[in-house]
C-alpha cells in the first residue's frame, strides 16, 4: 500500500486494463459507472449461479429462487391456443416427484429437440401456481456423464449488465474476463489488509485480498459466502468508524453553550403549569438532554418517539433550559400548519410564564417580517417557532442556545453550517425530534453520529387505538358507526390517497368521497371540512380551523394531515384505499387519533383484491400499534431505500451490505468500532495507522463538516 493514494494502481483508468481500450472504457463508464481499476474491483456480483447442486423436487419451497434438477422427461404436449399456447412437459426426478416445464416461445424448436424418456438437467426460476411448481423457459441439457461432471465446478458469479454491454461482449462473462485481467495485474500487496489482525481472528474473516479475489472467483458457495461476509463487515465497520469518530471528535472539539442552572422558567412550568404528569420516558429523556447541555459540549441528539408520546413538551423543557440561562431557543417544523400548531400550543404556556415567543415562516413578509427579525436580533424574542424560513441567512439571533427540529428533519451539513453562523459565540445545541420510528439497524447508520433517546411510553390513560379492516360491502356499517360517533360528540377524519400521475394531481377520489359523504351527512346538521395540498393556504387554514374549532364534525383530506395535526376530540380515522398507503404512512395517519381520553378507532377500507404485500401491511396495522414493530415490517417489505428520510442521506449507498438482512454484522461492526475508539479516539496508536488511513480516504464529506465547525 502506497501512502500517496493518487498513484495507487487501483486508481488507474479502466481504459488501461488489457482488453478494454478507449471505446469499451467509455461503455463501462456510461453503463456501470466504472472509471478505474478500483471501480471494477468493487463491481461485485449481485448473485451466484450454483449449478454444482442438484435439487430434489420435494425440497422446493415458496422461498426457493432458482433450482437445478436432474430428471426424466415423462410427457410433452402443446396446450392452448393463441396467447396461451404453450408447450408443457413433465420432468420426474429419481425420487419419483414431478414438476412441469413450460415454454411459451420457440415451441416448435423445443418440441423437436426434446425426447420423452430421456434424462435431462434443467435449470431455472421457480414459479408457483395454485400450489404447483413449474419452471418456464428453463435451461436444458441432456444429462450425459460429461454434462454432470462439468457441473462440479459450475459455481459462477452473476454481474449486472445492460443490452449495450452485452452487444460489446461486456456481459457477465466479458466482465469476468476483465476481472481476470485485473487480478493478473494486482499483487497481494496492492490489496493489503485494512483491518487489524485481532478483528480478523475474532470474527473469522477472510483477508482483504482473498475476499476480493474470492468474491469474484469463488470455487463454491462456502467461499463466496465467506468473501461476501468479509466485505460486508468491512463496509459497515468503516462506516460506523466514521460516524462514531465524527461523534467523538465533535464532543472533543466543539464547545457548547453551558446551560448550567435549572431556573424559574423550568421550575415554574414543571411545578405550576404543566397540566399532566410526565411519563417516566419523558422524564428520562429530559434528564439525558439536561446532561448533554450542562457539560460545555455541543449536544446532537435525536429523540425518537411514537406519535402521541409527547415529544413537544420534552422539546419545550429543553427550550426552557436555554431560557433559564439567558439564551434564545428555536423550533422548526416541516410545514406551516404544523409550525402554527406548535406556536399556538407553546404560546399558551409562554403567556403564563411571561416568555416572549414569535413566529416566522415564508408567508410572513415585508414590515411584519422586519419586526420579527428586529426583535430576534435584539434578544427580545426568547423563543422562535417557524418553518424552513428560519434557515435563511437574514434570520439572525442574538444568542441562540438551542435549535430543535420536529418530525423527521435532521439538519444536513449545510444547514448545520448555517445554524453556526446564526450565533456569534458557540454553536447551538441541536435536538432532532422524530415521530417516524426507525428500526435499530437503520438508526445506527442514519443517525450513527447522533446520540439517540427513545420515548417508549405513552401517557397513562391512553386507550390503544382499535384498528379494523373493512371492504366496500361493509360501507353501510361504517357510515352507521360514523354517525354514532358523531352523536357522541366525536370528530372524524376521512383520508384519501393522493393520486399523482404525470405530475398532475388527481383529486377525483377525494372529491367523489366528499360528495358521497355529503349525502350521508347532509348540512346543516353536519359540516364537512375538505383539505388537500393544492388548496391555497388561506383556504386550507380556514378549513382546518373549522375542524379544530369543532364547527365541522368530519374532515375529508389527503395526506396533508399526516404530519402533526392535533385535534384530541377526533376519535375516528377512516383511511380509504388503505392498500395504496405505505406502512409508515398508515401509522402516521392513525396517530392523528387516540390523542384524547376517548376510545379511538382506525378503519382501513380496501378493495377485495389485495397484493400479498398489501395484505401484510393491512394485517400489520390491525395487529399492532407499536411504531417500532411497524417500522421493522416496513423495512423488511420495502428495503431501506424507501424509508422516509433515507433517500437524501447518501449514507445508505452501501455497496454490498444490506441493512435489512445484515443487522447482526452491523451490530458487530459498530461494537468493534466503538471499542477501538474508546481506547484511541483519534486513531493515533501505531496499530491503528492503517485504519486511520482508510478512514481518511472515505472522509470527504466529514472534512467539509469539520471546516464548518
Ligand atoms: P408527539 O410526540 O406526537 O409530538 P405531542 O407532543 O403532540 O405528541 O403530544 C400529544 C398530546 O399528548 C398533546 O396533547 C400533549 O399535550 C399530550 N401529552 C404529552 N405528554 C403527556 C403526558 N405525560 N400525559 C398526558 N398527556 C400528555
Ligand atoms: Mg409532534
Amino acid at each position: 500500500m502506497t501512502t500517496n493514494t493518487t498513484s495507487h494502481i487501483l486508481d488507474s483508468s479502466i481504459e488501461f486494463l488489457p482488453g478494454v481500450g478507449a471505446f469499451r472504457a467509455d461503455l463501462l463508464k456510461k453503463e456501470l459507472n466504472i472509471f478505474t481499476f478500483r471501480d471494477l474491483l468493487y463491481h461485485f456480483p449481485y448473485r451466484y449461479i450454483d449449478k454444482t447442486r442438484f435439487y430434489k423436487i420435494s425440497e422446493i419451497t415458496e422461498d426457493t429462487d432458482t433450482v437445478q434438477i436432474k430428471g426424466v422427461l415423462r410427457r410433452m404436449e402443446v396446450l392452448g391456443e393463441g396467447r396461451v399456447k404453450r408447450l408443457s412437459a413433465t420432468l420426474r426426478d429419481e425420487f419419483g416427484v414431478s414438476l412441469e416445464l413450460i415454454w411459451f416461445q420457440q415451441i416448435n424448436y423445443w418440441e423437436k429437440s426434446l425426447l420423452v424418456g430421456t434424462e435431462y438437467i434443467v435449470y431455472g426460476k421457480v414459479n408457483w401456481f395454485n400450489g404447483r411448481v413449474s419452471l418456464s423457459h428453463p435451461e436444458v441439457e441432456a444429462a450425459t456423464l460429461a454434462a454432470t461432471e462439468k457441473r462440479v465446478n459450475a459455481f459462477d458469479p452473476v454481474y449486472s449488465s445492460t443490452a449495450k454491454l452485452d452487444a460489446k461482449n461486456l456481459d457477465a462473462k466479458g466482465q469476468r474476463k476483465l476481472l481476470r485481467a485485473l487480478f493478473d495485474k494486482l499483487k497481494p500487496q496492492d490489496l493489503s489488509e485494512n483491518l487489524p489482525p485481532e478483528i480478523l481472528t475474532k470474527f473469522a474473516l477472510m483477508s482483504r485480498y482473498d475476499s476480493l479475489l474470492k468474491i469474484h472467483f469463488p470455487e463454491n458457495i462456502q467461499e463466496s459466502e465467506k468473501a461476501v461476509r468479509r466485505q460486508k463487515f468491512e463496509e459497515l465497520f468503516f462506516l460506523q468508524l466514521k460516524l462514531l469518530q465524527q461523534k467523538v471528535t465533535r464532543k472533543a472539539i466543539i464547545r457548547g453553550n453551558i446551560f448550567g442552572k435549572i431556573g424559574d422558567y423550568f421550575n415554574n412550568f414543571y411545578g405550576k403549569i404543566l397540566p399532566f404528569t410526565m411519563t417516566g420516558a419523558q422524564k428520562r429523556v429530559i434528564k439525558e438532554i439536561r446532561q448533554d447541555v450542562s457539560v460545555g459540549k455541543q449536544m446532537n441528539r435525536l429523540v425518537q418517539g411514537d406519535v402521541g408520546s409527547g415529544k413537544t413538551v420534552v422539546a419545550f423543557f429543553a427550550m426552557l433550559m436555554a431560557l433559564d440561562n439567558g439564551f434564545q431557543a428555536m423550533m422548526m417544523a416541516p410545514t406551516e400548519i404544523l409550525a402554527q400548531q406548535h406556536f399556538e400550543g407553546i404560546s399558551k404556556y409562554c403567556e403564563k410564564l411571561g416568555i416572549t415567543i414569535d413566529f416566522l415562516s415564508g408567508s410572513i413578509k415585508g414590515k411584519k417580517r422586519d419586526a420579527v427579525l428586529a426583535k430576534l436580533i435584539s434578544g427580545e424574542t426568547q423563543i422562535l417557532i417557524g418553518t424552513h424560513a428560519i434557515f435563511e441567512d437574514w434570520v439572525q439571533f442574538k444568542n441562540l442556545g438551542i435549535a430543535i427540529t420536529d418530525e423527521q428533519h435532521r439538519f444536513g451539513v449545510e444547514q448545520r453550517g448555517k445554524l453556526w453562523k446564526k450565533n456569534p459565540t458557540a454553536p447551538p445545541h441541536i435536538l432532532v425530534m422524530s415521530a417516524t420510528p426507525i428500526p435499530r439497524t437503520l438508526a445506527m447508520t442514519l443517525y450513527g453520529d447522533l446520540d439517540i433517546s427513545v420515548i417508549d411510553e405513552l401517557p397513562v390513560g391512553r386507550k390503544p387505538i382499535q384498528t379494523v379492516h373493512y371492504t366496500e360491502n361493509h360501507r353501510l356499517k361504517v357510515t352507521g358507526f360514523m354517525r354514532e360517533q358523531i352523536k357522541l360528540g366525536r370528530q372524524i377524519y376521512v383520508v384519501y390517497p393522493l393520486i399523482e400521475e404525470n405530475e398532475k394531481v388527481d383529486l377525483t377520489p377525494l372529491n367523489e368521497g366528499f360528495d358521497a359523504l355529503s349525502q350521508d351527512f347532509p348540512p346543516p346538521e353536519f359540516q364537512i371540512a375538505k383539505v388537500h395540498g393544492k388548496l391555497p393556504s388561506k383556504e386550507k387554514d380556514f378549513e382546518m380551523q373549522r375542524f379544530v374549532k369543532h364547527e365541522a364534525q368530519i374532515m375529508v383530506a389527503t395526506t396533508v394531515i399526516e404530519v402533526g395535526v392535533n385535534v384530541p376530540n377526533a376519535s375516528v380515522m377512516v383511511i380509504e384505499h388503505a392498500e395504496r398507503f405505505g406502512l409508515s404512512q398508515l401509522h402516521q395517519l392513525r396517530g392523528r387519533v387516540g390523542r384524547g381520553a376517548e376510545q379511538s378507532f382506525c378503519i382501513l377500507m380496501t378493495g377485495f383484491k389485495l397484493s400479498k404485500e398489501g395484505r401484510e401491511r393491512i394485517q400489520t396495522m390491525v395487529r399492532t400499534t407499536d411504531g417500532f414493530e411497524i417500522a421493522e415490517v416496513d423495512l423488511r417489505l420495502r428495503g431501506p431505500g424507501d424509508i422516509e428520510g433515507t433517500t437524501q442521506s447518501g449514507i445508505l449507498n452501501l455497496r454490498i451490505a444490506d441493512l435489512v438482512r445484515d443487522g447482526r454484522i452491523l451490530q458487530a461492526a459498530r461494537d468493534t468500532a466503538q471499542e477501538i475508539l474508546s481506547n484511541d479516539p483519534q486513531l493515533e496508536l501505531p496499530q491503528h495507522h492503517t485504519l486511520k488511513m482508510f478512514l481518511d480516504l472515505q472522509k470527504d464529506k466529514a472534512r467539509v463538516w469539520a471546516k464548518i465547525s
